[in-house]
């Protein structure tokens, strides 16, 4: 019995990150990851999804990939104290784990409806309202059980869905509350309609560029003076892709925009000794490797 326990609790060392133990709840100001990785499947990593912690609380959640739920659960977050949930695009590795999450929130959330924020739709992808109308709709919905959440009778708290069009050249207020100010631009994702946000609260700013190919100079006008940055690694250095970014144009954007900390994230399976350098040969700055879980205070 007891070497039965004993290989339970080596095997929960395996999949538990070192940086678990991290809290986000004693600071003013913190983003949390809890999802580092994507696009592919990680031993290590969860698919893109991140907290911004206001006063103890977790506010914002940013994407919600595979292993966001379990993430969530293992930061200490509370789903009744999200104020905003900001979609960037509707890839799976970042909205594929929004359903299990909805489905845990507490039908008497203290502050119903729920925002939501997305982008708007091409040939390729709905917008962000068609997207949960699809899914959660009580009549023809996948999720049909949480028809609650736009319009229906059954179970779920309401969401108050914001749909920013991508193609606006300058940035849209997708959020204000409680002293939270969120602006979204979009960015150059393929031909994914996509959105990076930024949340001015406390008299700090934190831009979350999620996937995009860098090669939108306003996005650098966007980000510029935030004191914390979280871009995407996704692929190799030297690499090239129409979809994301090289290490090394994330070192020149976050470069030119002058941010206080580049955090890195979103990072698959490659050298990423090799990628950080490539980074770090444009970007002088203090610099965090994204792990999950793993909590950057906002100083
Ligand atoms: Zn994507």
């Amino acid at each position: 019995m007891i070497r039965l326990v004993s290989i339970c609790v080596l095997v929960l060392c395996s999949i538990v990150p070192s940086a678990a133990a991290q809290t986000c709840q004693a600071g003013p100001v913190a983003v949390q990851i809890l999802g580092s990785g994507g696009p592919r499947v990680n031993a290590d990593r969860a698919s893109a999804s991140y907290l911004l912690w206001l006063g103890g609380r977790a506010r914002i959640l940013v994407d919600a990939g595979g292993g966001a739920y379990l993430r969530f659960g293992q930061s200490g977050a509370n789903l009744d104290d999200l104020s905003l949930v900001a979609l960037s695009h509707l890839h799976p590795d970042h909205v594929s784990d929004l359903p299990a999450l909805f489905w845990s929130i507490d039908q008497a959330r203290k502050d119903p409806p729920l925002p939501v924020s997305g982008p708007s739709g091409n040939d390729l992808v709905p917008g962000t309202d068609t997207f949960l109308k699809v899914l959660l709709d009580q009549t023809n919905g996948a999720f049909r059980v949480l028809g609650g959440m736009v319009g229906g009778t059954g179970r779920g708290v309401p969401l108050a869905v914001t749909v920013t069009d991508v193609k606006k050249s300058v940035p849209s207020t997708v959020f204000t509350r409680d002293g939270i100010t969120v602006t979204a631009i979009g960015i150059p994702h393929g031909d994914i309609p996509a959105l990076a946000y930024r949340v001015q609260a406390q008299n700090k700013s934190i831009v979350f560029s999620t996937d995009q190919n860098g090669t939108n100079p306003t996005f650098v006008d966007f980000a510029r003076g935030a004191d914390v940055l979280v871009m995407h690694m996704a692929i190799a250095a030297g690499g090239t892709s129409p979809l994301h970014a090289a290490p090394a144009v994330l070192g020149r954007i976050a470069q030119d925009a002058h941010v206080g900390r580049l955090i890195v994230s979103h990072i698959g399976q490659y050298d990423l000794d090799a990628a950080v350098a490539d980074v770090k040969k444009a970007y002088t700055g203090p610099l965090t490797v994204g792990a999950d879980l793993q909590c950057t205070p906002v100083p």
